[in-house]
C-alpha cells in the first residue's frame, strides 16, 4: 500500500492531572515532528483551549472548533485552522467544549465522534495526529482514546507522580475491552524533570521499575524558555531553539519515530 492511502498515526496525549505537561508537550512534540517532515495536526480538547492560545490561534479567530467536529458533524478538513508553523495545522478548542461532555452523553455514538470523524483521513493530509486531552477521564478523553492508535502519558517529576496512573491504565483498558482493543501505549514521559533534584530522580527510578519500557528514555527537562514560549504564540522550538527544552522534545520526536519503524 502507498504511504499516503495509510492513516494517519493518531496519538493521545493524556493524564486526568493538570499541569503535567500534556499541552506543553503536544506542542512542542508537534514542533519537533514537523522539523523532521512530518505533516502534523493537533487537535486540541481541553475546553482551557491552551494549545490553541500557545500556537497564536486566539479565541476570537475560532469560529472553528473542536466543538463542531464532535457536535455539528463539521469534517475535519472544514474544523482545521493553519498555524505559523508550515506543516503544523490546528482545531482549536473552544469553552463552548466543556458542554460537549454533556452534550455527549445523550448521543448512541457518544465515544465514537472523533473516530469517525479521523475516518476519511490519510497519510496525504497528515502523517500525525496529536490530541491534547483535558485534565480529566470524560467523554472528551475517551473520544480522544478511542479515535487514536496510542496514548503517550506526561509524568511530572513529581511527589505523587504515579498517583492515578492505575486508574488511566483501568480506562485505557476499558477502551481496549469495549471500543478500541488495538489502543497502544506510547510511552509514558517524564516532564519538568529536575536533575538536581532527588525527587525527580525518585520519580524516575519508580516510574522505571513498575512501568519498565514503556517509560521513554528521553527526559524533558523544567526549563524556563518552555514556559515562556506560549506567551509568545511559538513553541520552545522556535523561541529558543536550543534550548535545553527544544534540544529535549527533539530526542523525544527521534526516540518516537524510532520506535514507531521498530513495532
Ligand atoms: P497540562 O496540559 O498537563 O495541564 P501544561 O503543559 O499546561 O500541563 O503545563 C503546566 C505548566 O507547567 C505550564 O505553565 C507550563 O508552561 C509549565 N511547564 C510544562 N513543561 C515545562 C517544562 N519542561 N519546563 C518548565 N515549565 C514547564
Ligand atoms: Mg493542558
Amino acid at each position: 500500500m502507498p504511504e499516503a492511502d495509510k492513516a494517519p498515526r493518531i496519538i493521545a496525549i493524556t493524564n486526568q492531572k493538570g499541569g503535567v505537561g500534556k499541552t506543553t508537550t503536544a506542542i512542542n512534540l508537534a514542533a519537533a515532528l514537523v522539523e523532521r517532515e512530518c505533516k502534523v495536526l493537533l487537535v486540541d480538547m481541553d475546553p482551557q483551549g491552551n494549545a490553541s492560545t500557545g500556537l497564536g490561534i486566539m479565541s476570537d479567530q475560532r469560529d472553528r472548533s473542536t466543538y463542531d467536529v464532535l457536535m455539528n458533524d463539521m469534517s475535519v478538513a472544514d474544523a482545521v485552522h493553519q498555524t505559523d508553523l508550515d506543516g503544523l495545522s490546528l482545531i482549536p478548542a473552544t469553552t463552548d467544549l466543556s458542554s460537549a461532555d454533556i452534550d455527549l452523553a445523550k448521543a448512541v455514538d457518544r465515544s465514537q465522534k472523533l473516530r469517525k470523524a479521523f475516518s476519511p483521513l490519510s497519510q496525504k493530509d497528515w502523517d500525525y495526529i496529536l490530541i491534547d486531552c483535558p485534565p480529566s477521564l470524560n467523554l472528551l478523553t475517551v473520544n480522544a482514546m478511542v479515535a487514536a492508535n496510542s496514548v503517550l502519558i506526561p509524568l511530572q517529576s513529581e511527589f505523587f507522580a504515579l498517583e492515578g496512573l492505575s486508574q488511566l491504565m483501568l480506562s485505557i483498558r476499558e477502551v481496549r475491552q469495549t471500543a478500541n482493543p488495538d489502543l497502544r501505549i506510547e510511552g509514558v514521559l517524564l516532564t519538568m524533570f529536575d536533575k538536581r533534584n532527588n525527587l525527580s530522580q525518585q520519580v524516575e527510578e519508580d516510574a522505571r521499575d513498575n512501568l519498565g519500557e514503556i517509560v521513554f528514555q528521553t527526559r524533558i527537562p523544567r526549563n524556563i524558555r518552555v514556559s515562556e514560549s506560549p506567551s509568545y504564540s511559538m513553541p520552545v522550538l522556535t523561541y529558543d531553539t536550543a534550548s535545553q527544552g527544544a534540544v529535549a522534545y527533539r530526542a523525544l520526536a527521534k526516540e518516537l519515530l524510532n520506535r514507531a519503524e521498530a513495532v
